[in-house]
């Protein structure tokens, strides 16, 4: 065993592993583009742009450059009582991009510390204006994150199990399939008539952690103006889904109807460096506003606004405003088209595809994320060199921007060789 595999057998423990019976890792050395090279001489794509953040590819110059500008001038400074230039700029970037009702940036560190930034304030609007409202409505299968708020308001089950007496109390919608869309409406519109609901959050499109499930812009429509017509808020959580995986640059982009708050991470710094941002329209900001320092959002982490992220977050956004982020988009989006085509027809599969995200969702009896075929999956595609981390059954690529459109046929045919050898597929 090489030196920082022992070392790491030694004294880490890594996250969503069994580490008793998991593999060893892999030990990448260096990541350049969509290849990542291993310690031992192999090559692997990041057909899932490690863990879904590095959506410009690894190496990329401008934010190298970034963050080298910006270590310079400032590493880090408190963000209480200070403010720094990038921590403006970004703010100011990420206003012009979002839709214009949009009007105040919260930083924190991630995706979950986005999304409890968000329950904090809608929980905290109510409750500033002397009218607590205490439910929230969440979709089933959704994924908002690890930290106790976050866990509250995602799928409960077995990844959650040991806490489950600490969360809150939560409503929830089922999963708005197409046949089911009507109905939920009317159930969400009867809860809301209880004048009981501070807000309803939801993954815009696309439930990542679920297994890329996807559902249609009317509902997320009709939905986000059933609540606003009730006075609910409604928080995107664009965790996942920003930054043009869907094919426009956020999923909310797809409908005409807009949120009260936006949770943003993930491809945010382009999968440099965490950094998470809450965005709230001037509505929900002037509710905090009193002589009392209690209405305050009482709320930080001692990195917040840490501004090396917020320069590298910059640069990031400077490069989703060039002609060749939309043009890969749209490359990769084509590409995944035809990828699905080819499998069309094909029994016990079913194929979801929305921009730059593809899943092929194996069906069996009692699949889940343990399912054994994940873990024959993931061995096989290392094999052919290829970093696929399946949900379960379902097998997804959410690859760099920067793909080759001959990297991109590689992973196709990875999936492919794989469904064949489990004699799902029978003609490549
Ligand atoms: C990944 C994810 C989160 C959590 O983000 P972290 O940075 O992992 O804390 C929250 N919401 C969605 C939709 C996500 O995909």
């Amino acid at each position: 065993m090489s030196t920082i595999l022992s070392l790491d057998k030694k004294h880490v423990w890594h996250p969503f592993t069994q580490m008793q019976t998991a593999p060893v890792p892999l030990a990448i050395v260096k990541a350049e583009g969509t290849v990542l090279y291993a310690e031992d001489g192999k090559e692997y794509l990041d057909c899932n742009s490690s863990w879904w953040v590095n959506i410009h590819g690894h190496g990329k110059k401008e934010l190298k450059d970034a963050l080298i500008n910006q270590f310079d001038a400032i590493d880090h400074v408190i963000f209480a009582g200070v403010t720094h230039p990038k921590a403006v700029e970004l703010s100011e970037k990420v206003i012009a991009i979002l839709p214009n009702n949009f009007s105040k940036v919260f930083f924190s560190d991630d995706g979950s510390t986005a999304v409890e930034v968000a329950l904090k304030m809608a929980f905290q609007y109510w409750f500033n204006q002397n009218q607590p409202k205490k439910r929230i409505l969440a979709l089933e299968g959704a994924y908002h994150g690890d930290t106790f708020g976050a866990m509250s308001i995602s799928q409960r089950g077995y990844f959650n199990e040991p806490f489950e007496h600490l969360f809150f109390s939560v409503d929830y919608l089922s999963f708005p399939t197409k046949e089911r869309e009507i109905e939920l409406l009317n159930k969400a519109k009867n809860l809301f008539e209880s004048n009981e609901f501070a807000a309803i959050i939801l993954e815009p499109l696309v439930q990542g952690s679920a297994g890329m499930c996807m559902y249609s812009a009317d509902f997320l429509q009709k939905i986000t103006a059933l609540a606003k017509s009730f006075g609910v808020l409604v928080i995107y959580d664009e965790v996942m889904t920003g930054w043009g995986r869907t094919g426009e640059l956020f999923a909310m982009n797809h409908i005409t109807e807009t949120p009260d708050i936006v949770c943003l991470s993930k491809g945010l710094t382009g999968g440099v460096l965490p950094l998470g941002l809450t965005v709230a329209t001037e509505n929900i900001y002037n509710a905090f506003l009193a002589e009392e320092k209690t209405k305050a959002l009482l709320h930080g982490h001692s990195f917040t606004g840490n501004p090396l992220a917020c320069a590298v977050a910059c640069a990031s956004i400077d490069l989703t405003q060039k002609s060749d982020f939309k043009q890969n988009i749209h490359r990769i989006s084509a590409k995944h088209t035809q990828f699905k085509l080819s499998l069309e027809g094909v029994k016990s599969l079913e194929i979801r595809q929305l921009g730059t995200i593809i899943a092929v969702e194996i069906q069996q009896s009692n699949a889940d994320y343990f399912s054994s075929i994940r873990d024959e999956a993931y061995q096989y595609f290392l094999d052919q060199g290829l970093l696929i981390r399946p949900l379960g059954n379902i097998i997804f690529l959410n690859p760099p921007y920067c793909t080759t459109d001959e990297q991109l046929d590689k992973m196709y045919d990875g999936i492919k060789g794989f469904l064949t050898s489990k004699k799902l597929i029978f003609n490549i």
